[in-house]
């Protein structure tokens, strides 16, 4: 007797082999004289259909079997008379192992996703967020393997930090105080060296700055964990909590930090369209039509480039389509991004050289003053999914930034450091997975492409 994988079994030609498989029942379907089970096991999309002979398995079991409950199948493979699968698993033997009443709440039937996430313990049963979950993983292996094959070191940064790496001021802050009797100084203001780190601490936004400090010791490093941020707005783009995948490459300047950007996309596209086939097809024909060929085109078509200036311009030729009114100076919103990707490249497009008021304290100065090397990555449909930049590493321009945005320069003496001990033009990106798994399968809400979403007023699970 063999246990084998419902994803494998599918193609299993049949035999005389008996095999166990395990998994739960997602439809019943009674006839006189059979009874139809699709077993699902999570493995891959569509299940196996068990059939059971009325004068093989018992009444009493088979009256146990509803959606939703497990069970423990025992049979041989036979060619499927029924269409849309080629095997079928003639029953020899039913064990129900877990009952599921009729108060399961995924009866067969469509269920919004809006409901989906509140029972959202087991929504992986579903479909759709069963085939989100296989491409989580599967581009999650895609990931590690394209930075593993190019030379990058996995690096671990810390998720408590007591710096803002983006100052932008969206930081949850950690601290073990007791909210009801906070420790006050002598001035009335609260007292961190009682806290638990002594200081005022955060979960991080990014782990750019300490990736930083090991790409100027391994040279190439990447980091691939959760970051958090405190986003005020409820969006379909942004989370609490989501994992950020941030390579960073010393020895590198803006042109390579864009190269990188754009094999790697299209690195991890390739892997997803031949190793997720049928999960796509089901976002490909339920979820955004088309989508397979968009990102297949975009695993093809070389990026396009431009300026931020440019890109101005080229919006300001079409002001009446937007509700936000493109100017120089301006941060590009989405409207506009997808704009520039959809309309103006057709295809992926990098942005270049932003204006620095608009942009992080870490990228660096070109020559005009007015802008600096950042670049974000847009892509049709969903707009910005990569942001990076070469860093500025020369110390007295670095210092004269933070001076500008009154940031204190003895809170980043150790980033300073790498500055003044075998400086070296560095660059890095940073990518948000859910934003990458949201651009693959097309799903609308980026809180259904990860398990467990935080978002304002949202933590339960
Ligand atoms: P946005 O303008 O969309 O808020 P950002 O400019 O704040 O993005 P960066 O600080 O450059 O983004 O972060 C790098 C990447 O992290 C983004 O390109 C995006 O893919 C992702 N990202 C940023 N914020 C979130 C969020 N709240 N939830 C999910 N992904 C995010
Ligand atoms: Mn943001």
């Amino acid at each position: 007797m063999t246990n084998l994988l419902i994803k494998d079994l599918k193609h299993t030609s049949p035999s005389d082999v008996v095999y166990n498989v395990e998994g739960w029942v997602r439809t019943k379907r009674d006839s006189k004289s059979v009874c139809f089970l699709e077993i699902n096991d999570g493995t891959c999309l569509k299940g196996l259909q068990a059939v059971a002979d009325k004068n093989v398995i018992n009444a009493d079991v088979l009256n146990k079997v509803s959606t939703g409950c497990s069970v423990l199948c025992t049979g041989k493979l036979v060619s499927s008379e029924g269409v849309g699968q080629d095997v079928e698993l003639l029953l020899q033997k039913l064990e129900v192992i877990g009952l599921s009443p009729d108060s399961y709440p995924l009866q067969k039937k469509h269920h919004t996703l809006e409901y989906l996430r509140e029972i959202a313990h087991l929504r992986a049963r579903t479909n759709t967020i069963g085939a989100t979950a296989r491409i989580r993983s599967s581009a999650s292996y895609a990931i590690h393997s394209f930075f593993q094959k190019n030379g990058f070191y996995y690096v671990n940064t810390p998720e408590i930090t007591s710096s803002d790496a983006e100052g932008a001021g969206e930081m949850f802050q950690v601290t073990t105080l007791d909210l009801n009797n906070i420790p006050k100084t002598e001035d009335n203001n609260v007292d961190y060296s009682k806290d638990f780190f002594g200081k005022k601490a955060y979960l991080t936004v990014s782990g750019q700055l300490e990736g930083e400090t090991y790409a100027l010791a391994l040279k190439n490093i990447y980091t691939f964990g959760p970051t958090f941020r405190a986003e005020n707005s409820n969006t379909k783009r942004h989370l609490a909590e989501f994992w950020h995948i941030e390579p960073e490459m010393a020895f590198c300047t803006l042109e390579g930090d864009m190269d990188v950007a754009e094999r790697f996309l299209k690195y991890v596209f390739k892997h997803v369209l031949e190793n997720n086939e049928e999960d796509m097809d089901f976002f490909n024909k339920f979820v955004e039509p088309g989508v397979k060929e968009q990102i297949r085109h975009v695993s093809e078509t070389p990026f396009g480039h431009i300026t931020y200036t440019d890109a101005i311009k080229e919006l300001e030729k079409k002001v009446d389509k937007f509700e936000f009114k493109p100017y120089w100076g301006c941060d590009i919103q989405t409207e506009h991004e997808r704009f520039l990707a959809e309309e103006v490249f057709k295809g992926p497009v990098i942005v270049t050289d932003y204006p620095k008021e608009i942009k992080a304290f870490y990228m660096k100065v070109n020559d005009d003053d007015k802008t600096v090397r950042g670049m974000d990555v847009l892509v049709p449909r969903l707009g910005e999914i990569i942001g990076g930049s070469e860093r500025e590493y020369r110390l007295d321009v670095l210092v004269k930034r933070l001076k500008d945005l009154n940031l204190k320069e003895e809170d980043y003496w150790w980033y300073l450091d790498l500055r003044r001990y075998g400086s070296v033009p560095h660059a890095g990106f940073g990518l948000g997975f859910e934003r990458l798994i949201q651009y693959m399968t097309g799903m609308q809400n980026i809180r259904d492409v990860i398990p467990y979403p935080r978002a304002v007023g949202q933590a339960e699970f």
